[in-house]
């Protein structure tokens, strides 16, 4: 399936949730989830039509990959492995998620979406453990420093993206340096420490992919 191209907005009409897709726009007055726009094609005065099983998983599947920035393709493998590992599915399936690149260099609030911080992986401006990696999809481990490289310091969209978000701290899992640019990847989350997705019901996930 082809990467989505369209606004990104209409993916959170959509779910009818803040992806946070856009950065900065998504805390501000200007994001249409908080204008209460409704979801695409649907009429604002009609009522909400009752959902299938099927339809609520299929929603909160397409939700989670969308946060994420992924293709159906390449999130299914990642739910395969997820199945693959010791303990709960869902919770696994977040956890390789988590250690994604891109969402650690967006995490480390390098960037302001997830797809931001894709960019910069795929242009070659971050390393882990002093080695470029350019491969988004590249899962971290305990301990692996991610930094931004030496000349790529200077990239205003680092520097905004750090002055942006930095203030508000990462997330427990993380440490990050925000002067040198550097952060480490301390441990891999518990379900219950990625705070900002506790409303995901990833239980409902795995029903879908059980099919
Ligand atoms: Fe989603 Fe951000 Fe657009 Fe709001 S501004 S609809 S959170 S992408």
């Amino acid at each position: 399936m082809a990467r989505y191209t369209g606004p990104v907005c209409r993916l959170c009409r959509t779910e009818q949730k803040k992806l946070m897709l856009k950065g900065a726009r998504c805390k501000s007055d200007k994001c249409p989830i908080n204008k209460k726009r409704p979801a695409p094609g649907k009429d604002p005065k009609a009522r909400p039509g009752k959902r299938s099983d099927y339809g609520l998983q299929l929603r909160e599947k397409q939700k989670l990959r969308r946060i994420y920035g992924m293709q159906e393709k390449q999130f299914l493998l990642f739910f395969e492995r997820a199945l693959r590992m010791p303990g709960i599915t869902g919770e696994n399936l977040f956890v390789l998620l988590e250690r994604r690149l891109d969402n650690v260099v967006y995490r480390l609030r390098f960037a302001v979406s997830r797809s931001q911080a894709r960019q910069l992986v795929l242009h070659g401006h971050v390393m882990v453990n002093g080695r470029q990696v350019n491969i988004p999809s590249f899962l971290a481990r305990p301990e692996d420093v991610i930094e931004i490289k030496e000349p790529s310091k200077n990239l205003v969209v680092i520097k905004e993206a750090l002055k942006e978000f930095g203030r508000s701290g990462v997330m427990p899992w993380l440490h990050l340096d925000p002067d040198g640019m550097k952060g480490k990847f301390l441990a891999a989350p518990r379900r219950s420490d990625i705070t900002d997705l506790l409303d995901v019901k990833e239980q409902m996930i795995v029903e879908f992919y059980s099919k």
